[in-house]
């Protein structure tokens, strides 16, 4: 079954109001093809991001999301914000959400069941630090986070999830793992899903691949068997990098 192949955009908490009106001007140029583009503005961005590319097909995802569907929690946004300004997908359990804003497991399987549940669509991240890598855990790690965050949605549900990969030491860092260490990982992902939902769930999620992608090893990396795209951090604040890695998803 031929995967089609998605690269995501993360802006993280980069972007003033006119830099990103600038930044979705110049990407309105991009030719998607056969892959589906999308950017994480932040969430003052987000409903002039929805309104400048209702033509494009470029989607708007948020970066992130309360897992409570309302009330009293002061500075957090909610899934049916989310939706109210057109935004119908969300990333979870970036890296730095679990490194600098502490959440767990715990949290993120609440996230992920609270945005599926309202038929939000999730990029749900996973990745190791260098630590456990060294150590030998990183398998073992990935296993958990996936088990933990994402195992306890049903067949249907799975299918609205796509899974991104991202080393933590990879991200930011300018230094990207090796073609072999990428492809084993997400191998050993595609397994987790056979092994739970079957051959026909597996063949179709779709594992992106993040951390350090840029235009020289982009094309490399999207050639690996198991990976389905990337999710582009740095890269993806600049309109020429950004194009030339979705030309490279493209072959
Ligand atoms: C990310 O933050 O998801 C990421 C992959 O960042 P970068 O591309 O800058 O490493």
């Amino acid at each position: 079954m031929k995967r089609k192949k998605l690269v995501a955009g993360n802006w993280k908490m980069n972007m003033t109001y006119d830099e990103s009106v600038s930044l979705i001007e110049e990407l309105k140029q991009i030719s998607t093809n056969d892959v589906d583009v999308k950017i994480a503005p932040s969430f003052t961005n987000l409903n002039n991001a929805v309104s400048l590319l209702s033509l494009s097909e470029i989607e708007v995802i948020a970066q992130d999301v309360y897992l409570e569907e309302r009330g009293a929690f002061t500075g957090e946004i909610s899934i049916e914000m989310l939706k109210s300004v057109g935004v119908n997908s969300v990333i979870i359990g970036h890296s730095e959400r679990r490194k600098y804003f502490n959440e767990n497991d715990f949290i993120l399987s609440k996230k992920a069941k609270t945005a599926i549940d309202n038929s939000v669509n999730i990029i749900f991240c996973v990745g190791e630090e260098l630590s456990e890598r060294e150590k030998g855990n990183h398998f073992k790690l990935i296993k958990n986070q996936i088990i933990c965050g994402l195992f306890s949605l049903d067949t249907e549900q799975i299918k609205n999830v796509v899974v991104a990969y991202e080393p933590v030491w990879a991200i930011g860092t300018g230094k990207t793992a090796e073609n072999y260490q990428i492809q084993e990982m997400h191998e050993y992902i595609r397994k987790l899903f056979d092994d739970k939902y079957g051959s026909d769930i597996s063949r179709q999620i779709r594992i992106l691949y993040g951390g350090s992608v840029k235009p020289n090893n982009a094309e490399e990396i999207f050639s690996l068997k198991d990976v389905d795209g990337g999710l582009i951090g740095g890269a993806s604040l600049n309109f020429s990098d950004f194009n030339a890695i979705v030309r490279a998803a493209n072959g």
